[in-house]
């Protein structure tokens, strides 16, 4: 049996992945890169990783980045 071929994926134009693409699922289950339960998911480098986890994680690291501006800002 071939190979399926995994298309890219798609840019995401509102800062969110589309999870409906192909391009986020996986035939093995591996460990999430979050929280360490199984998934077939693959975030957009191709790593295990749940929707809400990897949604959850971006969320982390635009707060992150926000408050690193506030406390240049006050500088
Ligand atoms: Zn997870």
């Amino acid at each position: 049996m071939p190979a399926r071929r995994r298309s890219k994926p798609p840019e995401p134009v509102n800062g969110l992945l589309v999870w409906t693409s192909s391009a986020h699922w996986s035939d093995t289950a591996r460990p999430c890169r979050y929280c360490g339960r199984p998934t077939n998911l693959r975030d957009s480098k191709r790593a295990p990783a749940h929707k809400v986890c990897a949604e959850h994680a971006l969320v982390c690291q635009q707060e992150d980045a926000v408050a690193v501006y506030r406390t240049q800002a006050e500088l």
